[in-house]
């Protein structure tokens, strides 16, 4: 058995394809150290995030970046016995539960699968988007496995700039798992993430270039008015499937409703009142400057990121 006082560290980068967690993986590549570099993958990116990592080492002569997912099949498998066999005490139709028990079948999209199986999508008050979808894969896929063979040190592209959640965090710690956490870019400013793109001659992800201020769940449940208005113009088809899983996850509950964005209507409306927006209705939203206000508590509360997992997996919005 290994000795982990002694042993040397496994180095290990996380990486979203974001500017942050970019410059800490070329920081590594600068310490000419070994280390591996791990993206979990959530099911709601942008098809260039997926092109920027899988060519990240071949464009910096860093290693290749290994890709998890979280599975979600035991879990849905659960829920759909449970769906099964409860619902129907509870006096729903038969045509409901078995429509919602077929859809307990795994998609292969690890935040679909998550929605489905929770029979509702993620929200600020309850983000377990962050923990399910990226920091229990990369820690029981990755992390538990090299503990095994020693120490290991999660280098995390943090800034304290980010947040003030994230000013708060120490610049290294012990993580539950029993790894470390080092947050070696804690105090640089963004100025100092994009010279590290251009001292190493790495081009940004795209996506900033087409207007999105982070790199992340397109759309983030934590994002902002003004991000979900790039998107809708931007990237339709990301809209298209947002509303599909909407459809989706809605005849997977009880309540037949469930929207992406937990939004609510002005609640004086008395035609619905406190009904939920759909992603759809949002969009329009997002598009006018007046007359919006009845969801402007919700949106323009919002940081870039609600993300409160210390290994601040989640990309937030430049200020
Ligand atoms: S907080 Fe946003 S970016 Fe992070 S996993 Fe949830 S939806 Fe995705």
């Amino acid at each position: 058995m290994s000795d982990h006082r002694s042993a040397k560290p496994q180095h290990l980068v996380s990486v979203s394809g974001g500017k942050d967690s970019t410059a800490c993986y070329l920081l590594a590549i600068e310490s000419g150290r070994p280390f591996r570099a791990v993206f979990a993958d959530t099911g709601n990116e942008h098809e260039a995030v997926y092109e920027y990592l899988s060519r990240l080492h071949e464009r910096t002569g860093g290693p290749r970046v290994e890709t998890v997912r979280a599975d979600f099949t035991k879990q849905l498998a659960r829920h759909r016995e449970f769906v099964l066999r409860e619902w129907p005490k509870q006096g729903i139709s038969n045509e409901i539960v078995q429509e919602a028990a077929a859809l307990h079948a795994p998609t292969g999209n690890p935040y679909l699968d998550l929605c489905i199986s929770k029979g509702r999508f993620p929200s600020r008050m309850a983000q377990f988007c962050t923990s399910e979808l990226k920091e229990i894969p990369i820690t029981s896929q990755v992390v538990f496995p090299m503990l095994k063979r020693g120490p290991v040190l999660q280098w995390l592209g943090i800034r304290a700039d980010e947040s003030r959640n994230r000013a708060t965090q120490p610049r290294f710690n012990r993580h539950d798992s029993g790894s470390y956490l080092w947050r070696p870019i804690f105090r640089w400013s963004v100025e100092d993430v994009w010279a590290q793109h251009r001292k190493h001659g790495l081009k940004p992800n795209p996506l900033y270039e087409m207007g999105m201020g982070r790199v992340g769940c397109m759309p983030c449940i934590n994002c902002r008015k003004s991000e979900l208005r790039t998107i809708a113009e931007r990237f339709p088809d990301h809209i298209d499937r947002i509303e599909r899983w909407e459809r989706v996850v809605t005849s997977t509950n009880k309540r037949r409703s469930s929207t992406f964005f937990a939004a609510v209507t002005d609640p004086t409306d008395v035609d619905r009142p406190g009904t939920y927006a759909g992603i759809r209705t949002l969009v329009q939203w997002s598009r006018t400057t007046r007359g919006g206000r009845q969801y402007g508590m919700f949106f323009e509360g919002q940081q870039g990121s609600g993300c409160s997992s210390d290994l601040g997996l989640c990309e937030t919005e430049a200020a």
